[in-house]
């Protein structure tokens, strides 16, 4: 049924008139106001923050538009797996077999797209420490020998993930530092890993703009965005 208030809401100019009566406070009315159960969490930073390595445009559009369909994807699944609304995304993405079969792929894509996405914007930041510290230096020169060598590593799981995908530094479930490589928008999280500690997108929307093809030069010049402050708060917190 088309009702008033769905004409206020879909005609701007009627809206603004009937603000001016009072009638607009109709489109304020309860039902409307329930929030998604999933948003794009702000990025912390200005989208040109990570200029030169990462550009502004890249930044917007990945945000605002590749994380905002995996949100909105992601809300429009919470009618057919209620369970989305309750459970912590973390604990779904963990165990996707309770996951029922009909919706276990768009979960898999979508919710994994949300969380690995949030993950992706917090680990980085504009001037941030430019090594790691801390107990998470001595993990790495433990398990890869040196902040270098983990950087090669991660790198050329990155380059050799064939088509889209992420490349990861993770506490295995053994309680052992390392690194994996995710296709889509797979999650580590599948993997029961311990802990998730850093994390580098390699879809093509994450670089194409400035770097084309070269994703090399996009994943050297990453480095230079990671906050190695979140990576060890990472490393050191409670299990995923
Ligand atoms: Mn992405």
């Amino acid at each position: 049924m088309f009702t008033r208030r769905d004409l206020l809401k879909s005609t701007p100019a009627i809206a603004a008139a009937a603000a001016g009566t009072g009638l607009g406070s109709l489109s304020a009315a309860p039902s409307e106001a329930a929030e998604p159960v999933f948003k794009v969490p702000p990025l912390g930073y200005g989208f040109d923050a990570l200029e030169p390595y990462i550009d502004t445009a890249t930044m917007m559009i990945h945000h605002d538009r590749h994380h905002g369909a995996y949100v909105a994807a992601a809300n429009g699944l919470v009618e057919k797996y209620p369970d989305l609304a309750v459970k912590p995304p973390a604990q779904i993405l963990s165990d996707l077999a309770i996951v029922p079969e009909a919706v276990r792929q768009p979960v898999r894509n979508n919710l994994g797209g949300h969380w690995n996405h949030s993950f992706f914007w917090a680990l980085m930041t504009p001037g941030g420490a430019k090594e790691p510290g801390g107990e998470l230096k001595a993990a790495i020169d433990t398990a890869f020998g040196s902040t270098a060598k983990l950087t090669e590593m991660v790198n050329a799981a990155g380059l050799g993930r064939f088509g889209s995908g992420w490349a990861w530094l993770v506490v295995d479930k053994t309680g052992k530092l390392d690194i994996i490589s995710t296709p889509n928008q797979d999650t580590p999280l599948e993997q029961s890993v311990r802990r998730v500690v850093l994390g580098v997108d390699v879809w093509e929307h994450a670089y194409y703009l400035k770097y084309q093809n070269k994703r090399a030069d996009y994943l050297a010049a990453w480095w230079n965005t990671v906050n190695w402050d979140r990576a060890a708060a990472n490393f050191a917190k409670a299990p995923v």
